[in-house]
């Protein structure tokens, strides 16, 4: 018998789906619910989790039904069986009513093989009633980690889902899944009473995925560069928010990177026209909130970026699966910031209690995983329950391995600590207890009163945090599934206490944060404040006053400082690239240029620097929409308050604006307006004060000049005007 299907199996695979033959624990999976049984897959993104209900629904009588979130996805799932010359169907609220006949329809003649059911669906009386009458083969959760409270993706919907296919009949289940940590999956078959499912557990070991994270400190231009490293080839950039989105596309576009954004709130054409383009390869980089990738099967994405902290590792993995699915390179890079996690925590404000408390243990879960300083790998296939005798020699922290130091004592302390208080309670309550500190909590258990209270007073919260996260890596220690975030001895952390031995652990990351903060590393003119070569600076600010000696003017005229610090940061020696250095344009480039040019030329070339100059953060496009309208406004000679006021500004909003342009290298002529409110004399006195200043500084300007005389406005235009006519 088993034979006989073994065959059947085969051929349908051979001659529906092209494929010689099954993968992994395929065909295991597909006999076992062939035979009637509830069977539970768990497997990795990309491993074939679709075929092995696909198949078995082929080879069935009746309709097989797939239940499962992702409406976006279901009519492209639904046209690829299609193709294949499978009877699909989909019932969702994207359909009519005539259309809802149609598929109705071809259930009842039995012609519809899968009928793809979006949960909101499933609990709707009609369709409950429509379905009882049907010939159903078998039902398929996919995405069944929704149905966990426990998970990273809860779907309230998929609660109901049980008692649903109970009114059904006696129907066997396959619930399927790409992330489940133990405590997860305990959840999703308690709530689907399949306990007694047979599990089918893939490794989600990925041997070609490159693991790194990286501080999110000037991460605009650690992004940019990455994606040059990576020229040509396809990567997916995740945010968490659509702003980001469009603004990190933006920002790689104006720097010269194919890129397109992608995300829920986008027009669905566009949409649509941005994913068939990555898939085409018109563009390399997508930019996407997380819904990208879900049922994308490009198997060439060669590196995955979360440029924001995600939410959960358990969301993380999964979309850094989509790298190297054909099996080469795969780089995965995350940009950590506790800023990050304090940021999310706070969108999770007015959640129920317990879905916030769950989502506060997953981002502390990704939190130790970024700061941690052990095997990336080995951390992540122990949170989904997999475990790893060795690192993975491969990842970041393998590459660069930090300082070990002996733990014995600091282990031996935290299962006393575990142990004394009665294996009941959470990783932040056993270090207060272990830092000796005497909250309510602790009291009202008389915590304070055991031996191993406040042993631990000499290090702070970090230190022993991250001696308990090692302590149950190391398998010392477990996790309770049933309480979740309570912490109990292993049988190995039980004889440690019996018999101690030395045991190394790893310092954790210090990631700086206040160094520079987060990506906006950018000042209001949109120059760098990074660390700059203060010899080249040095050199170039000398040169800076010689030139201004030459030209009788006063050297901010020539460049401001900002831009020398700028060129002192990526070392510009082309025309073109010196054009790109904030506050210098073209014309200040064919003015000035040559000099500062020769001086970075030889500098570069006599200290061996690498340019740096492809990671110059061009700055982004909603500033410049602003430029061209200021722009062509001036040129049209429309007063400066009817300018200010069609864009809702204050005239000193406005200067700012025009500032920013003349500072960027445009020229603006703003003669017209300047007449208008000064006259030559005043217009004289104020251009001989600016020709003899040391600097160009308003404040100092109002304080010689006096503010009874000239309003700051006035001096800030005839500022603007002066540097235009002898800086630009
Ligand atoms: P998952 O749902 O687990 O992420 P899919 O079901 O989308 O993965 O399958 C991933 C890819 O593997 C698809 O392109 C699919 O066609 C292919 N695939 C699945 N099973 C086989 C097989 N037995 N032989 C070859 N390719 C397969
Ligand atoms: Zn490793």
């Amino acid at each position: 018998m088993l034979i006989d299907k073994h065959h059947i199996l085969k051929e349908k695979l051979k001659e529906v789906f092209g494929y010689d033959k099954f993968r992994g624990n395929q065909e295991a999976i597909i006999q076992n619910l062939l035979s009637g049984k509830n069977t539970f897959v768990i497997m990795p993104t990309g491993a074939g989790k679709s075929l092995c209900y696909q198949l078995p629904a082929i080879v069935e009588e009746g309709t097989a039904i797939v239940i499962s979130p992702l409406i976006a996805l279901m009519k492209n799932q639904v046209d690829q069986l299609r193709a294949f010359g499978v009877e699909a169907y989909f019932l969702n609220s994207t359909l009519n009513k005539s259309e809802i006949k149609k598929v109705k329809k071809a259930v009842s003649d039995g012609n519809a093989k899968l009928l793809y059911v979006a949960p909101e669906s499933l609990t709707k009386e009609e369709n409950v009633e429509f379905l009882k009458t049907s010939n159903i083969s078998f039902v398929a959760i996919d995405e069944a980690h929704c149905i966990s409270e426990w998970g990273h993706d809860f779907r309230p919907e998929y609660r109901r889902i049980k008692s649903i296919i109970g009114e059904l009949g006696d129907l066997p289940i396959i619930a399927l899944t790409a992330t489940a940590t133990p405590k997860v999956q305990l959840d999703i078959q308690k709530n689907l009473q399949m306990e007694d499912a047979d599990l089918f557990k893939s490794s989600f070991r990925r041997k070609n995925l490159y693991y790194e994270v990286r501080p999110k400190s000037n991460s605009k231009k650690q992004l940019i560069r990455y994606v040059k490293e990576n020229k040509g080839k396809s990567g997916i950039i995740y945010c968490l928010s659509r702003k980001k989105v469009e603004e990190i596309a933006e920002l790689l576009v104006v720097n010269d990177i194919k890129a397109a954004p992608y995300h829920a709130g986008m027009e669905s054409a566009k949409r649509i026209k941005n994913q068939d383009a990555f898939l085409n390869e018109d563009v390399d980089v997508i930019v996407a909130t997380i819904a990208f990738g879900m049922g994308i099967d490009k198997p060439d994405v060669r590196f995955v970026v979360h440029y924001d902290t995600p939410k959960s590792i358990e969301g993380y993995y999964q979309e850094t699966g989509r790298a190297g699915r054909d099996g080469l390179e795969g780089r995965c890079l995350m940009f950590y910031s506790y800023e990050d996690i304090l940021k999310l925590e706070k969108f999770n404000k007015d959640k129920p209690v317990t879905e916030r408390d769950n989502s506060k243990i997953l981002l502390q879960e990704m939190s130790s995983f970024a700061e941690s300083s052990v095997c990336r790998v080995r951390q992540l296939l122990h949170y989904f329950g997999e475990t790893m005798t060795e690192n993975c020699g491969f990842c970041d922290n393998c590459l660069n391995p930090k300082e070990k130091f002996e733990a014995k004592d600091a282990m031996l302390t935290v299962l006393l600590a575990i142990k004394e208080t009665g294996q009941r309670f959470s990783m932040s309550h056993v270090s207060d207890f272990i830092r000796g500190v005497k909250n309510e909590h602790i009291l009202s258990y008389g915590h304070d009163q055991l031996p191993t209270f406040a042993k631990g007073v000499n290090e702070d919260n970090d230190y022993w945090k991250s001696i308990i996260r090692q302590t149950l890596l190391f398998r010392y220690l477990k996790k309770d599934i049933e309480n979740l975030g309570v912490l109990l001895l292993s049988e190995k952390g039980e004889d440690f206490l019996k018999n101690p031995i030395s045991i190394k652990f790893t310092k954790d990351h210090e990631y700086n944060m206040d160094e520079v903060s987060e990506e906006e590393s950018t000042d209001a003119q949109g120059s760098n404040v990074r660390a700059y070569d203060e010899n080249l600076f040095a050199l170039l600010k000398a040169l800076r006053k010689k030139v201004a000696k030459e030209k009788e003017l006063p050297p901010y005229v020539i460049f401001q400082d900002p831009s020398l610090e700028e060129m002192a940061t990526v070392y510009p020696t082309t025309k073109d690239d010196l054009a790109q250095i904030n506050g210098v344009g073209h014309g200040k480039v064919l003015k000035f240029g040559r000099p500062f040019l020769d001086l970075i030329a030889k500098y570069v070339d006599e200290n061996e620097i690498e340019t740096a100059m492809d990671v110059v953060v061009k700055s982004s496009v909603n500033k410049s929409k602003n430029k061209i309208f200021i722009i062509q406004q001036v040129d049209r000679k429309v007063d400066l308050d009817e300018i200010a006021e069609s864009k809702g500004w204050s005239m000193s909003e406005l200067i700012k604006e025009i500032e920013q342009i003349c500072y960027s290298g445009t020229k603006l002529n703003l003669d017209y307006y300047i007449e208008q409110i000064l006259d030559d004399e005043r217009l004289d006195d104020l251009y001989d004060y600016f020709m003899n200043a040391n600097t160009d500084n308003i404040s100092e300007a109002m304080e010689e000049l006096g503010d009874d005389e000239y309003s700051e406005e006035e001096v800030r235009l005839v500022r603007i005007k002066f540097l235009s006519e002898y800086a630009n």
